[in-house]
């Protein structure tokens, strides 16, 4: 998608934050961290379907990133680093943000360059209280600690605020192992840290978070085409998981947005509640970090082109978004209500593969042999697919919990499959039901879930 054929902002918004956040909680997604003790402001962890949900979000970007390619190998570096990579990757200097705080009633503090896109014109004034604001400031994202029992300059060390460094300092040990030569990527999962002077939107901007990086390596004639290849490859995996093509769209950087380190960059966006904000950049990076790392460590890190005779600095693709904001992006997308018999449902119409369970199995009643004979379909079943077993309430009410996690299957155990063997398989979306020998479920369900999806929401 190019600019010019953009959705513009009249998509109707379904869903609220405050919705999401309550399903969240609700079920046992996402919970405030150290709720006990009031929370910790922008802190989040997860419960057990928000473990499997991010567990899958994870799974399929490796999957595709990494398992499904000759040309991609896998990085697992360590969150602290020498403090050196920091002053070569440039953010000791550059890794700030504007920071502004109000002179008048309130005292908060806010970015300056978020509030002058909400208030183009004039002197910025307090969005919360109209307060003149101070100058801006400098201030540093990274979270500094200590090394060792002294506290001193000698022993700072920093959380790591992206994993791509550390796939820059190993760039010469994978190419000596992996037998690889650009274009090739290196690819890493991991946690990073950013000291965010305003986080909020629920797991949108956190300070602690994780991210999904690829640093892919290319000769530097071919920069600016692998880039295009890797934006639409980053939008169809978004695509292809069910995220709606009107909800999803390519921005380019202005010249004045582009980091220290980037010489082209296009955001992947997403129609959250709160607008169309970032989901994943999508930067080319030149030789920038190679670089850098080169002349502050004193090792040689480029490519010897043998059939060139001649040794080059790769240029650098980078693909990078965070687990959160694009799990986010997956619930805030399949969140959706419709009636059953007059009844209100919620329903996470989840991508089947991202559905932290693929199939409940539930028997119709708690009598007459059902619940011994689910118990073994499900005991049967969960070796295969990720499966539930309820047997506790009213048939429609384990059902509505069950659509509320997302789970795309029910099977239910009745007075039939006493009698033939057979279950009913229901479906999520189409609530259509069917009856499908015990015997074959496992290969069914198997089978579903390799088939394309499209989100039911688009029809
Ligand atoms: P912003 O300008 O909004 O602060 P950024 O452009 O600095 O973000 P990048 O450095 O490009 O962000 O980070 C890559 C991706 O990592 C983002 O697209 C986002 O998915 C994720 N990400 C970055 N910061 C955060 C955060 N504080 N919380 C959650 N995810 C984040």
């Amino acid at each position: 998608m190019t600019a010019a054929d953009q959705p513009t902002e009249t998509v109707t918004r379904e869903v609220t934050l405050d919705e999401v956040v309550a399903l969240s909680k609700r079920r046992g997604f996402i919970f405030q961290s150290s709720e006990i003790y009031g929370g910790l402001a922008s802190t989040y962890d997860y419960g057990h379907y928000g473990v499997l949900l991010r567990n899958n979000v994870k799974g399929e970007w490796w999957r595709t990133v990494v398992q499904e390619r000759d040309d991609v190998v896998a990085l697992d570096a360590a969150i602290l680093m020498h403090p050196r990579t920091w002053e070569a990757s440039g953010h000791l200097e550059g890794f700030t943000d504007p920071l502004v705080q109000c002179l008048g009633e309130c005292k908060k503090r806010w970015r300056e360059d978020d509030l002058r896109e909400r208030q183009p014109e004039g002197e910025l004034k307090c969005p919360e209280c109209g307060g003149d604001l101070s100058e801006p400031r400098r201030f540093n994202l990274m979270f500094e600690t200590h090394m060792g029992p002294v506290q001193d300059d000698a022993s700072t060390v920093y959380l790591r605020p992206e994993t791509a460094q550390g796939i820059f300092v190993n760039f010469k040990n994978v190419l000596q192992f992996a037998r690889k030569k650009p274009p090739f990527g290196i690819a890493q999962i991991g946690k990073a840290f950013r000291n965010e002077i305003t986080p909020g939107n629920f797991i949108f901007r956190t300070r602690e978070f994780e991210m999904m990086e690829l640093e892919y390596f290319v000769p530097p004639g071919v920069a600016p085409e692998w880039h295009r290849r890797w934006m639409d490859e980053r939008m169809r995996w978004f695509t292809d998981l069910g995220i709606r093509p009107d909800h999803i769209r390519l921005r380019e950087h202005g010249p004045d947005e582009l980091s220290h380190y980037s010489r082209a960059t296009s955001d992947i966006e997403y129609l959250f509640p709160m607008g169309w904000s970032e989901l994943e950049g999508i930067a080319n990076r030149g030789d920038y970090d190679l670089t850098r790392h080169a002349e502050f460590s004193g090792e040689k890190l480029e490519y010897f082109d043998q059939q060139a005779g001649e040794a080059y600095v790769p240029h650098v693709i980078e693909p990078s978004v965070g687990v959160d904001r694009a799990t986010l992006a997956f619930i805030v997308d399949a969140y959706d209500t419709d009636e059953i018999e007059g009844r209100e449902r919620t329903v996470l119409r989840l991508h089947p593969r991202l559905a932290p369970v693929k199939a409940a199995v539930l028997p119709l009643v708690s009598k007459a042999g059902m619940p011994d004979r689910a118990r073994a379909v499900y005991e049967e079943l969960r070796r295969r697919v990720p499966a539930e077993y309820d047997e506790g309430g009213s048939i429609g009410r384990r059902y509505r919990r069950q659509d509320e996690i997302g789970t795309p299957w029910g099977v239910t155990v009745d007075g039939q499959t006493m009698e033939d063997d057979t279950v009913t398989l229901r479906d999520r979306d189409s609530l259509e039901q069917s009856r499908v020998p015990i015997a074959g479920l496992a290969d069914e369900l198997a089978a579903r879930l390799e088939r394309p999806w499209r989100s039911p929401k688009l029809d």
